[in-house]
């Protein structure tokens, strides 16, 4: 039986600044929209940010407010308001949580920040269909409800090579945003402006790119559990000089847990790669289930989904549609199992977590057979767990901690 240990949960230190960081945007965004001072746009975790930024928008992050509202578990009550107006409990539950709130008329900001009463208001809606089609029926539905336009991306999908016909296309189709962009910014778009914005949105990445990669150090200085944290200002704020500066804080951090031997996880036994979403509502549990069991989930595809190494300056507008093409969530299988590959060797991976997501087939990859693909070319044993990012009822705690202590168990006989 794998000996389950007394969990010691390591501070990372730079989180203080972290939220004072994502305080000082959260109150930045209720400024612009309540005072009208700056316009608001909302913006797809993976849509065209770079571009908002530049205009002079103050950007908000529809998923990035669902995932709080999965973190605070708040989701699970909210989603059955979605449901009742038509949108299936089997659809994305950031969209039914986030839409739910809305109808509600509540927020985890008003709770978390004294004096934010909802989340912006916004003058458009901007979306990439890069990753998923309910970003676009998610604001499609909130267009109609608030009159405000929702404009977007529709982006290839499945893609093995990215070609340059699929990034021409994608170029094209920011170009064609730009318009409607500048009516309701009132300024028109300054590419000098833009470059120096996907210049910092590049540096932000390489930075991130860094701090995950720390944990190809045995013992790993952070977690999966850690990274979903970190990873907000790479979400909500590259583009910026704050995300860069932060990203720089945590780095040296970690750079001198790696030089003192301080890991993430005490006695750290087995390195664990987890493929999928987190489940929100259960970061903590997860975090300590592995823990107790010498186990560091250190490396994973959703918090590397933010590294975008095609950013480039000197050419802003197609290096984003190359970047925002590029990503895991773009690409067909062939193209998933090669990345895959290079990670598990990169991170001396022991075993693997799939997590299935029942609302996002999206971000669930283990159900066409990879798993079993993957097991055979490397002998790397793995375990899919049932769960949901947001929706609690579709996730089962026993279970999943029996799964779980057996397969570390698995790992620990084949050692
Ligand atoms: S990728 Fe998944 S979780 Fe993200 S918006 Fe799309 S369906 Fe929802």
């Amino acid at each position: 039986m794998a000996e389950e240990k007394k969990i010691i949960r390591k501070k990372i230190e730079a989180t203080d600044r972290m939220n004072k960081l994502m305080a000082d945007y959260f109150y930045g965004l209720n400024e612009a929209a309540t005072t009208g001072k700056q316009k608001v746009a909302w913006c797809t975790s993976v849509g065209p940010a770079e571009l908002l930024r530049a205009m002079g928008f103050a950007v908000h992050f529809p998923e990035n407010h669902a995932a709080m509202l999965g973190a605070t578990r708040m989701s699970t009550d909210l989603i059955p308001e979605a449901n009742a107006i038509g949108y299936s409990p089997d659809i994305c539950s950031y969209l039914t949580a986030d839409i739910g709130a809305y109808l509600k008329g509540v927020t985890p900001l008003a709770k978390a920040y004294a004096g934010i009463e909802s989340v912006p208001k916004p003058d458009v809606l901007v979306y990439n269909t890069n990753q998923c089609r309910d970003v676009q029926d998610w604001f499609s539905w909130y267009s109609k409800e608030l009159g405000v336009p929702a404009i977007g991306i529709t982006s290839p999908k499945n893609v093995t090579e990215v070609t340059d016909a699929h990034i021409d296309d994608v170029t094209r189709q920011i170009e064609a945003l730009v318009p409607t962009l500048e009516e309701i910014s009132g300024t028109r778009l300054d590419m000098g402006r833009l470059r120096e914005t996907v210049a910092l949105s590049r540096e932000c990445t390489e930075l991130w790119k860094q701090v995950l990669e720390t944990a190809t150090a045995s013992p790993a200085p952070l977690t999966f559990f850690d990274g979903t944290i970190h990873m907000g200002p790479a979400v909500v704020l590259r583009g910026t000089r704050e995300a860069v500066d932060y990203y720089q804080l945590l780095l040296a951090e970690l750079t001198k847990r790696i030089a003192d031997g301080v890991g993430a996880v005490e006695d750290e036994g087995f390195r664990i790669y987890w493929e999928g979403m987190p489940v929100w509502g259960r970061l903590r549990q997860h975090s300590e289930l592995f823990a107790s069991l010498r186990s560091a989930v250190l490396a994973s595809t959703y918090c590397s989904s933010w590294i975008f190494p095609a950013f480039d300056p000197q050419d802003p507008v197609r290096s984003m549609a190359k970047a925002y093409l590029e990503l895991f969530i773009v690409r067909s299988d062939e193209y998933k199992e090669k990345y895959l590959l290079q990670m598990l060797k990169k991170f001396k991976v022991d075993g693997i977590i799939y997590h299935d997501a029942k609302t996002c087939p999206y971000n669930s990859n283990s159900r066409y057979g990879m798993p079993q693909r993957l097991e055979a070319q490397t002998g790397i044993p793995s375990l899919v767990i049932s769960g949901d990012l947001n929706d609690l009822r579709c996730v089962s705690d026993e279970q999943t901690k029996t799964n779980v202590e057996a397969f570390i168990e698995q790992l620990e006989e084949g050692k």
